[in-house]
Parts: structure tokens; C-alpha cells; sequence
């Protein structure tokens, strides 16, 4: 394996040697770009570690390039970023970290090169590519950084209790790395991160959201949420998602384990997908399936209700992952409470009010709640996978047809509050909610068509039931 730099790039790390020379600076191309270019994965961050100030050699490279870029810089941090072409190249001074039992804050002092990889999480991130004139280019693996990447392997530069102790958050940065590379976490490694689990409790929310989302949006994510729940943090995390495990069995019947399931559902949608809150809508979908579970006799096993106790789960759940209560809980939200509307209409003789109902609860999002759906089917029979796709293939044709006659997709009811009010002379009030709603029953049972005319007549006749007079 060999590092190859673009023109560009090459034209640049020039350029920051030259400035660090004239400082008498020695400086290092460090960590994830030099890992990722081995590895042959776009990168657009690039991190150079130098002995020194490193606000002051950003300056100093600054300085060499026509426009002058903007220099960003923390002096807090002693970093500094300056945006070169289409690579963001941060310069920081190399630091000696150590940490004591007594404090999560580790003492920083300035250091070399070896201290700064010292203090790396992994020997694959810990790979340094020298700047300095006399040996520009040569790479500087002190842990074999290099021979684990052709191994594909995750481990620690120094000893793991070590290394996850300091920074506990570090052993979901493994799980991570192993997910997005499809690299193996070595085996001492991964006993550390089992026995250290517990110590995830002292990192910040944000920090192991962060790091979820990464694993969420890796090719397989089931990859890392495996490793998440085989090493006990998932337990720790979200033990809702590590509830799902397992099947339990009463007279010799089990159910299928849900934990499993879900994750299979999760990489069949992210097959389809690179939404991030649809691959959450995947992994809540059958979340409060523990919560529901029942064994009736002579039925079996069943999860009644799962799916709405489950939408109320999610702003408790995104609350506590600090995820956002925004727009994007509520759509996954709306794909939980309607997971399984879909397979209610492949059944024959489906209505079109059924259809249209379906429409106007999953409006803009019908078509991510059907791809959620056909994801949710995992049957290893390929008769039964073929069988469902081609009903849901039948219940989308269906849906279409209703909403080209019908347009219930972004429905605005035809007859607005203020008409109602000014027709009849009311001011705000239950009536006028009355009358909007049974026009909404009417069009979506099919009994008018959805347009201004049915419903102006239809307002009328329900008026008059609750005899009400027109003042105008
Ligand atoms: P990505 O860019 O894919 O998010 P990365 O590791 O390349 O991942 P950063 O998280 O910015 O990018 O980290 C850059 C480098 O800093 C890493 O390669 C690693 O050497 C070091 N590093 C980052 N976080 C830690 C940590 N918690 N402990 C030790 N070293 C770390």
C-alpha cells in the first residue's frame, strides 16, 4: 500500500513544509487523512501536527498562498483551520496528554511526535506522514498503523484498559471505525471495551450520538450495532434497543428475536437509503414489541399495540439521545405509528376510503413508509419475500390510482373554518369543527368527491342537523 497524493494536495503540503521550514517548525500530515488515503477513502480533512505553535504556522501558510485564506483559530485549543482548495487543513502543536485517576481532564503539555501518536486511539489513526525537508513523505508508523490497515484491524497503540480508560469514549469510536471500514476490533481490544462498557456513562450524550449516527450511516449498519450490544454498551446506551434481544418460548412456541430483526430491517432499508432518520424510523420501528408482548392461548405470541406505543416512545427516546425534537422525530414518529397500515391493505376487496385514509395519515411520506415496509419483510423464504414485495407492489399501484382521482396526498380541506364561520355567523368554536371534520369523513369515505362544490353542498346538510342558519 502506497499514499498517493493528488497534484493539488502535493502542491499543498509543499507549501506547508516551506512555511514550517522558514519557522524551524518540524510538522506532520497525522491521523485520519493519512489513515483514509491509505485506505483509499475520500478525504477532505487534513491534520498537521507540528512542534510548535500551530496558530502561528497556519499564519505562516496562510501567508504563502495568493488570496490570502482566512485563518480560523481557537486560542483556547491552539488549533487553527484554513480552507485550502477543497481540503480543510487543521494545524494544532503536538501535545503530551496525561490523565490521572482522579480527573477525566487529562494534564496537556507540549510534545513530540511521539507523544502526540502516543496519545492516538488506534494504531490505524496514529500514522504520521513527515513534512520536514530531509525526509518529506516518509511515513512514521511507531505501532505498524500500516500493517494493521492490510490486516484490517482495530486496535489500541497502547494498552486498551489504558487507552479506553482516558478517554472511555474511544470504545465507541472503535465500534465505529469497524463499521465504517469493515475492519475487525482486535480481539484483547475488544475484552477491554466489554469490561470497560460501564465507563461510556462519564461521555457526554453528544459525543456518543455522534458516534451513532456515524455507525447509522455506515453501508451495514447492523455491523456496529452488533458489536454495540455484544460488548454491553448498547445496554448502557439504549436498553430499549438491547431489550429486543432474545425469544422467549412458552408451550414450545417462541417468537422471532426482534433485536435481529431490526437490524436486518435497518440494513435492507439502507440498501435503499442514506437518510439518517429513516434508518432510525427502521430501528424504532418494532421498538416497544418487549413492552406489548403477550402469549394468548391457543394464538400465540402477539405485540398488540406495538406500533403506537412505540411512536410514543420516540420523542422519549430521541430526548434521551439528545437527538432533535424536530421535524425529523415526528417523521419518524409517523413511520412508526404506520408500520403496519401498509400490510392491512394487501389483503383483497381493499377500499379505495381505505387507500385514501392511508394517503391523507402518511401524506408527503407515503412513500417512505413503503419502503420501510418492503424493508420490514426478512423472511428467509424467497417464495414468501417475492410473495409480500408483489402485494406491496399491488398496494402501491393502488394508492397511486386513489391519488391521481382523488389527490388526497397533500389535502387542504376545500372549506376553511373562516367560511364555515362567515356563513353561518359563528365565531370559533365546536361547531366549526364539527362541520370541517365530517366534510374530512366524507371525502375520505368516498361519499363527495374532494372538491369545493360537494363539500359546500355537504356543509349544508350538516349544518342544517345541527341547526344552525345561514346569515348570508
Ligand atoms: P472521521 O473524520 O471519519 O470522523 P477521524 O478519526 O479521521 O474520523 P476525527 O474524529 O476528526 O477524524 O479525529 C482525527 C484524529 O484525531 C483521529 O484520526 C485520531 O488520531 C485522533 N482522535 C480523534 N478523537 C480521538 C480520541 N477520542 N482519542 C484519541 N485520539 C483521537
Amino acid at each position: 500500500m502506497q499514499i498517493v497524493f493528488t497534484d493539488k494536495e502535493l502542491a499543498i503540503f509543499k507549501k506547508i513544509a516551506a512555511a514550517a521550514e522558514k519557522l524551524a517548525v518540524p510538522c506532520y500530515l497525522i491521523g485520519g487523512f493519512v489513515r483514509d488515503k491509505i485506505i483509499g477513502r475520500p478525504t477532505k480533512d487534513a491534520d498537521i501536527v507540528c512542534m510548535g505553535d500551530g496558530i502561528e504556522l497556519a499564519h505562516a501558510v496562510a501567508a504563502s498562498f495568493k488570496p490570502k485564506p482566512v485563518v480560523a483559530y481557537f486560542k483556547t485549543f491552539g488549533t487553527a483551520q484554513i480552507k485550502l482548495d477543497e481540503l480543510e487543513v487543521e494545524f494544532v502543536g503536538a501535545r503530551k496528554e496525561s490523565y490521572s485517576s482522579h480527573s477525566r481532564k487529562p494534564e496537556v503539555e507540549p510534545g513530540t511526535i511521539e507523544d502526540d501518536q502516543n496519545r492516538r486511539d488506534f494504531t490505524i489513526n496514529a500514522l504520521a506522514v513527515s513534512l520536514n525537508k530531509h525526509d518529506f513523505g516518509t511515513l512514521v508508523d511507531p505501532f505498524n498503523g500500516m500493517g494493521d490497515i492490510e490486516k484490517k484491524i482495530i486496535q489500541t497503540p497502547l494498552p486498551p484498559l489504558q487507552t479506553f480508560s482516558d478517554d472511555p469514549l474511544r470504545m465507541m469510536r472503535a465500534i465505529r471505525f469497524a463499521a465504517q471500514l469493515h475492519f475487525t476490533i482486535a480481539p484483547e481490544t475488544f475484552q477491554a471495551i466489554t469490561d470497560n462498557a460501564d465507563r461510556i456513562r462519564i461521555v457526554s450524550q453528544e459525543r456518543i450520538t455522534d458516534e451513532l449516527n456515524k455507525i447509522m450511516l455506515s453501508k451495514k449498519p447492523s455491523v456496529g450495532w452488533d458489536l454495540l450490544f455484544r460488548s454491553r454498551l448498547l445496554h448502557i446506551i439504549f436498553p430499549q434497543m438491547a431489550d429486543l434481544y432474545g425469544a422467549e418460548y412458552v408451550d414450545g412456541k417462541g417468537h422471532k428475536d426482534n433485536f435481529y430483526h431490526t437490524l436486518q430491517v435497518l440494513d435492507n432499508i439502507s440498501e435503499k437509503t442514506g437518510d439518517l432518520w429513516l434508518r432510525w424510523a427502521a430501528v424504532l420501528h418494532d421498538i416497544a414489541k418487549p413492552a406489548t408482548k403477550k402469549f394468548e392461548e391457543g394464538h400465540g405470541w402477539t405485540f398488540h399495540g406495538h406500533e403506537v406505543v412505540g411512536a410514543r416512545m420516540v420523542p422519549k427516546i430521541f430526548t434521551r439521545l439528545k437527538l432533535p425534537l424536530n421535524e425529523k422525530m415526528k417523521l419518524v414518529q409517523k413511520l412508526v405509528l404506520l408500520h403496519l397500515r401498509p400490510i392491512g391493505l394487501t389483503k383483497e376487496n381493499i377500499t379505495d376510503s381505505a387507500l385514501r385514509r392511508l394517503l391523507f395519515d402518511a401524506g408527503e411520506d407515503i412513500d417512505n413508509l413503503m419502503m420501510l415496509c418492503e424493508a420490514d419483510i426478512t423472511s428467509k423464504n424467497p417464495n414468501k419475500v417475492k410473495r409480500y414485495l408483489q402485494n406491496f407492489e399491488l398496494v402501491r399501484r393502488r394508492l397511486q390510482e386513489v391519488e391521481e382521482k382523488d389527490q388526497i396526498r397533500n389535502w387542504q380541506p376545500p372549506i376553511t373554518g373562516e367560511l364555515i364561520m362567515e356563513k353561518f355567523g359563528l365565531t370559533p368554536g365546536r361547531p366549526v369543527g364539527i362541520i370541517k371534520d365530517a366534510i374530512r369523513e366524507a371525502i375520505l369515505d368516498g361519499i363527495i368527491s374532494n372538491d369545493f362544490d360537494a363539500a359546500y353542498a355537504y356543509m349544508l346538510g350538516k349544518a342544517a342537523e345541527l341547526n344552525l342558519k345561514a346569515v348570508k
